[in-house]
């Protein structure tokens, strides 16, 4: 296992991280338990959960999984996270999370999602940060971390305010593109960062053929070389995987053993590539959902996702159809109210490529 510093927080934390997002059996909790202990014992030391993922089951597994940590001597990190904004949700929040969790601290606590830079200024008006600011002192939580689906410029103009010793944003192979001018300061204030849907939601896995410029190793598969390409950045601390089952775990933890370390030039070019093959791919994370004129947009942008890999509308058209079932003449009931392009995490252009949709149906 790889090491780096979370930062200035003095600790250590594993290159690979435990993402709690994506159990396929997170009511198996001897599974839940055994994927943590196997991901602990391959050196994993970084896990991270949330309060909604899975209602609030993911932070009940982890709590079993934790307890058995310990039992074991395994050593760990908990990261979790809170919409919440005003102290007393923030104390009722934090509360549940602890018996939860089964733990009296949580080493990494965020502030949840923040959408936008006036949503960042609404929660801080709402105090915030001074609740988060007490939780420490009284020794509930370690460390003030964000997490933020903002592009790159904004997360750098929310780092710089240097309110935060960590933050969590989405950052792989094909949407580097949008978040990497955070990295100016995360530099500049030496923070930790931690990125979440390295593989895109199972969209490198399930186009391996078209990100295979991502290899630089010998016989590797395309997850491995996607991972690896998040460790090549040395500003990266944890990059953090939704393990489903043991095999994922297993994956991940060979990944970073078997990583050789990439060069400048080389992620260059790796990056060059990417930018000029998938700008503005749908990572298919939902925040989009809920349109007032019910039209499912995740499935639309995952099959507009196909014309931007394959080039031509065809792809698109045969995704909605024989793998959605959806007809395309859903996309002409969009009234433009922005909703959804408000809420997306890549700012995509989604009413621009309804409207694409219906043209390809015409
Ligand atoms: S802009 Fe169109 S697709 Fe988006 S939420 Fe509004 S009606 Fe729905
Ligand atoms: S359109 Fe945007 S918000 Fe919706 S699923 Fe795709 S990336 Fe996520």
């Amino acid at each position: 296992m790889i090491y780096r510093n979370y930062g200035k927080t003095g600790k250590s934390v594993s290159a690979v991280g435990f993402g709690g997002m994506r159990f396929e059996s997170v009511d198996d909790r001897d599974t839940c338990v055994d994927m943590m202990v196997r991901a602990a014992e391959g050196g994993i030391n970084y896990f991270d959960t949330a309060p909604k993922y899975f209602g609030t089951r993911s932070e009940e597994a982890f709590g079993a999984g934790l307890a058995e940590l310990r039992r074991r001597q395994l050593p760990y990190y908990l990261s979790t996270k809170t919409f919440e904004s005003d102290e007393s949700a923030i104390r009722r929040e934090i509360d549940g999370q602890l018996t939860r969790l089964g733990v009296d601290h949580i080493d990494f606590y965020h502030i949840w999602c923040i959408t936008n830079l006036d949503n960042w200024r609404e929660r801080k008006a709402n105090g915030v940060l001074d609740a988060f600011r007490k939780l420490k002192d009284e020794g509930l939580i370690r460390h003030i971390c964000v997490s933020s689906h903002l592009i790159g410029d904004q997360i750098n103009e929310l780092l710089m305010e240097n309110v935060f010793e960590g933050v969590l944003f989405g950052y792989s192979a094909y949407n580097f593109a949008t978040r990497q001018k955070a990295f100016d300061a995360i530099r500049a204030h030496d923070l930790g960062c931690v990125v979440m849907n390295p593989l895109g939601g199972g969209l490198i896995p399930n186009n391996p053929d078209l990100f295979s410029f991502v290899k630089t190793q010998e016989n590797e598969g395309v997850v491995e070389a996607a991972l690896r390409f998040l460790f090549a950045h040395r500003e990266i601390s944890v990059s953090l995987v939704g393990f489903g089952t043991s095999d994922h775990v297993d994956q991940a933890i060979a990944a970073v053993d078997g990583y050789q370390p990439i060069s400048e030039a080389k992620l260059d070019a790796i990056k060059a590539r990417a930018s000029a093959s998938f700008d503005g791919i749908c990572t298919g994370c939902q925040y989009c959902d809920g349109c007032p004129e019910e039209i499912p947009i995740p499935k639309l942008m995952d099959a507009y996702n196909q014309k931007l890999l394959h080039g031509d509308y065809e792809s698109l058209l045969n995704r909605l159809k024989w793998h959605w079932n959806i007809p395309a003449e859903e996309a002409a009931k969009c009234i433009e109210c922005g909703q959804c392009e408000e809420a997306c995490t890549q700012h995509l252009d989604i009413t621009g490529r309804l409207k694409e949709i219906v043209q390809a149906a015409g």
